[in-house]
This record gives structure tokens, sequence and C-alpha cells, in this order.
């Protein structure tokens, strides 16, 4: 099989994280594509992030019709810090024969040298990466990089750039200002019902 994992922080998630993983799950014909929300954001720890239950929610509520997507909690589940190591570590103990393809924009690639044990990523999975809000030759430049330096395979996944982030959206809702569009409604609903963003 051919399993995409598209983590995030998730906060909330939107049509760029979407449309990614819906381009991943169609150039590489792949089995399913795991919508993965990050346990522990250590690395967003300076600003308050959504509770694990209402970005699982919302997560769950933006891929609802779509058979390509599958929630998954492995990285909620697990206590205090969350690598992704080990989430590829456990993912290829339940998937030993299969390909995992690790699916970010071009934004992590650059933060990913940085992360725990870089090297075993590289090793556990292939990587897919969008260009967001880069000249494609610098993403380029990138990509040889972590080849050269981690023999790591990783492929350019072409599609629109989506000017969306996670961070514009929560500015817009604590400004009240519309987000229509810029993800799916059952999201901007849960976040007004639940008065995510508001303050
Ligand atoms: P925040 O603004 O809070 O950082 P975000 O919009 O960057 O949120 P994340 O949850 O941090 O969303 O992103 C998860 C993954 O999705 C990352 O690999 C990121 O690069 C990618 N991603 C997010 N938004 C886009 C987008 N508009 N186009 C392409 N990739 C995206
Ligand atoms: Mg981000």
């Amino acid at each position: 099989m051919k399993i995409g994992i598209m983590g995030g922080t998730f906060d909330p998630i939107h049509y760029g994280h979407l449309i990614l993983a819906e381009t991943a799950y169609d150039r590489f014909n792949m089995d399913k594509v795991l919508i993965m929300p990050a346990g522990d954001p250590y690395f967003k720890a300076d600003r308050g992030v959504s509770a694990d239950e209402d970005r699982a929610e919302m997560v769950k509520l933006a891929i609802q019709g779509n058979p390509h997507f599958e929630f998954s909690d492995l990285e909620l589940a697990r206590e205090g810090d969350t690598y992704t190591v080990d989430t590829l570590t456990i993912l290829r103990e339940q998937y030993p024969s299969d390909d995992l393809y690790l699916i970010v924009g071009s934004d992590t690639l650059f933060q990913m040298e940085k992360w725990y044990k870089p090297q075993e990523i590289f090793n556990l999975a292939k990587i897919l990466s969008s260009s967001r809000n880069i000249e494609v030759s610098e993403l380029n430049d990138q990509m040889d990089y972590l080849r050269k330096k981690f023999s790591a395979k990783i492929v350019n996944l072409y599609m629109p750039n989506i000017d969306i982030s996670s961070t514009d959206i929560r500015d817009k809702v604590k400004h009240g200002m519309s987000v229509r569009y810029f993800l799916p409604d059952s999201v901007i609903d849960y976040i007004h019902e639940k008065g995510l963003y508001h303050q």
C-alpha cells in the first residue's frame, strides 16, 4: 500500500491542507492519506494551541465524505512530546512492507533538519513537499541539500499556491472578519459554536 501522512497542528484545518493532501493522494495513487493532528506542538508552545478535542473534531468535520482521507489520533493519543520519528516508527511496524509518504508544505521542509532524529525520519519515509509562498528555485535548492545530506527521497508536489494559513484564519475570526471559502463551512460553524479564536 501507499500511505500518505499529513500532519499538522490544524488549528484550524483549512483548504491549503486539504488540497495538499488530495494532490498527494491523486498524484501517487495512494491507498489513503492519514490526517494526523499533532499531539504536543512544543514548537508552538509560545501561543495557546486549541484543545486536542477541538482540533480533532475540526479535522473529522473537514474530511467527512472524502473516502481518500482517514483521521488518525496516533499523535494525539500519545502523552508528552510527540516526535515525527516515533510516529513513523509505529507506522512502519504497522505497515512493514508499504510505502510511507510524509506530506509537508515547503516551510516544513526548512525545519525538518532541526527535528529530532532527522536521518531516521528520512530513512523511514519519502517526503512530498508542495511549494508554499516560495520560489521554485529556492525550494529545489533545499530539496537538493536534504537529498545530499540525508540521502532523503523528496519529491516536489506541484499544486497551485494556496495563500491560506491557520494563523490568518485565527486572526480574521478574532477581528470578526469572514473566513468563508478559506475552510469548510462545517468547520466554520464549529468555530463559531465553540467560540474558538474569538479573543
Ligand atoms: P499556522 O499558521 O498556525 O502555522 P498553518 O496554516 O501553517 O498554521 P500547520 O498546521 O502549521 O498550518 O501546517 C501543517 C502542514 O501543512 C505544514 O507542513 C504546512 O507547511 C502545510 N501547509 C499549511 N498550509 C498550507 C498551504 N496553504 N499550502 C501548502 N501547505 C500548507
Ligand atoms: Mg504552520
